[in-house]
């Protein structure tokens, strides 16, 4: 068994869409390349949660797609007691402060610091020790201690990349929950992730998620960005692009080799789209070629999938 590990950690917030599942593929390719071991974590904890219906449909598409992982699927929310420890750790390196304010109220105090201050000066009490002292976890929301300076680190795909200075981030919640950002770190540490692959959207959570490593003094991964796929007005694809989810294109008809054809086409793995299968995609998959900005889907890209149809 290999000890480089990767994972396939889809939301089940809304039906698989041609967005993800292209990064989800492309985590393949990498992984087969690499000879990584997959693990499939279904992140059920961010957004509308128990959406049962998506959570199995999710799995099956995934399946549909020829994705192959180890063992079970593992669900977040089944495991929430295993973040609570290493949230206390934060707490007692006063690394978080309780903070009860509104999103809206958060916003505002942060959009006026004053200049060189850090963009969360206005709401992170100056003594956060005393500030939490004798405060109950479940009784708040928590903000982490951000550090006030750039963050940078070494992306397999991009190189060297820098996130200016990040404002405090909620970590935990009221009802005694972990946020995205603990969550996704703790169980990548505990199910023994060396390889992080997802969106180029999630480059500013990367410079959180180091810092809440760094904290606990946890081993860091590698991080392999790939380019986010847009629509035609330039933002991540998604609901306002119409659909483009892979079950209408399943429901269609569209073989999935399609899908391989035109993953291939977008990350100039071919000049041309055409239908691919698993094992065609994997021969022209080259790491090197994968272009670091983002990638447009077109309208002609969705209609030579409509095409495609059987
Ligand atoms: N569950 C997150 C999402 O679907 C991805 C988390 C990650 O890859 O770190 O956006």
């Amino acid at each position: 068994m290999s000890s480089l590990r990767s994972r396939y950690a889809p939301s089940p917030t809304g039906s698989l869409h041609l967005g993800n599942a292209s990064t989800f593929i492309v985590n393949h390719l990498i992984a087969s390349q690499m000879n990584w071991e997959m693990v499939f974590r279904l992140e059920d904890i961010c957004g509308p949660r128990k959406k049962p219906e998506v959570t199995i449909e999710t799995i099956e598409l995934m399946k549909w797609l020829g994705l192959s992982w180890s063992g079970e699927v593992k669900v977040q929310s089944e495991c929430l007691k295993r973040h609570l420890a290493y949230f206390e750790q934060l707490v007692d390196l006063d690394a978080a402060y309780h903070c009860d304010l509104s999103r809206k109220e958060i916003i505002e105090a942060q959009s006026a610091p004053a200049i060189g201050e850090h963009p969360s000066a206005n709401i992170r009490p100056s003594d956060v020790k005393k500030h939490n002292a004798g405060a109950t976890i479940s009784a708040h929301n928590w903000r982490f201690v951000t550090i006030n300076e750039p963050v940078t680190f070494h992306d397999e795909i991009r190189g060297q990349c820098t996130c200016e200075e990040t404002p405090d981030f909620a970590i935990w919640t009221n009802d005694n929950t972990p946020s995205y950002q603990i969550a996704v770190v703790i169980d990548d540490v505990l199910d023994g992730v060396t390889d992080v692959v997802r969106g180029s959207d999630l480059i500013p959570s990367t410079a959180w998620q180091i810092q809440i490593l760094q904290q606990l003094q946890l081993p860091l991964p590698r991080w392999w960005h790939l380019p986010l796929i847009c629509g035609p007005d330039g933002r991540k694809l998604g609901k306002r692009h119409g659909d483009t989810t892979v079950r209408s294109y399943k429901e269609l008809g569209v073989p999935v080799q399609a899908i391989y054809g035109l993953v291939a086409y977008w990350y100039d793995f071919v000049s041309e789209r055409t239908l691919l299968t698993l094992d065609e995609l994997q021969s022209v998959f080259n790491v090197e070629t994968i272009p670091h900005g983002e990638i447009m889907c077109s309208s002609d890209d969705l209609t030579w999938l409509n095409d495609c149809s059987q």
